[in-house]
């Protein structure tokens, strides 16, 4: 009885999400909330300053959520510490995150955005060793919306 209960919940819950207009990059209302500091990072594609960022050396146990639409993007276990000055991720939620080759800093990096918003995360560098997964996702703090896990 616990899993049809479960079951139903989950079903209400889909029911209220698919009424909801898919969002599109032409989409815009999920940035009317930021502000302009926000917006020049987000929606302007800029950088932080390293080192500035809240999320830089936060450990907590929890999710890391677009700060522009709150998709879920990053789990906390999969943070690390690569003292580049910027938040850190060797993994991604399964299809949280879309990529495209930016050529926009004189070097060919890869962008990372939110796959539901098209918000600018950062970037996506490979190869470099620093973990098992051997991928960092160098994230601006002010792109993300921490929230601590419920079930701990
Ligand atoms: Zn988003």
């Amino acid at each position: 009885m616990k899993l049809l209960g479960s079951l139903i919940i989950y079903m209400l819950l889909m029911l209220g999400f698919c009424q909801n207009p898919k969002p599109t990059t032409q989409n815009t209302s999920h940035f009317n909330h930021l502000s302009e500091f926000e917006k020049s990072i987000i929606v302007n594609k800029g950088t932080e300053a390293p080192f500035s960022g809240e999320y830089d050396k936060h450990d907590e146990d929890g999710l890391y959520h677009c700060k522009a639409c709150m998709s879920p993007l990053f789990r906390s276990a999969d943070k690390f510490n690569s003292n580049c000055g910027w938040p850190s991720f060797d993994d991604e939620i399964d299809g949280a995150i879309k990529r495209k080759t930016d050529y926009s800093a004189g070097v060919v990096r890869t962008e990372i955005m939110c796959s539901n918003c098209s918000g600018h995360l950062g970037h996506v560098f490979e190869g470099e060793l620093l973990t098992d997964k051997n991928l960092r996702h160098c994230v601006n703090s002010i792109s993300l919306e921490f929230k601590p896990s419920i079930f701990n």
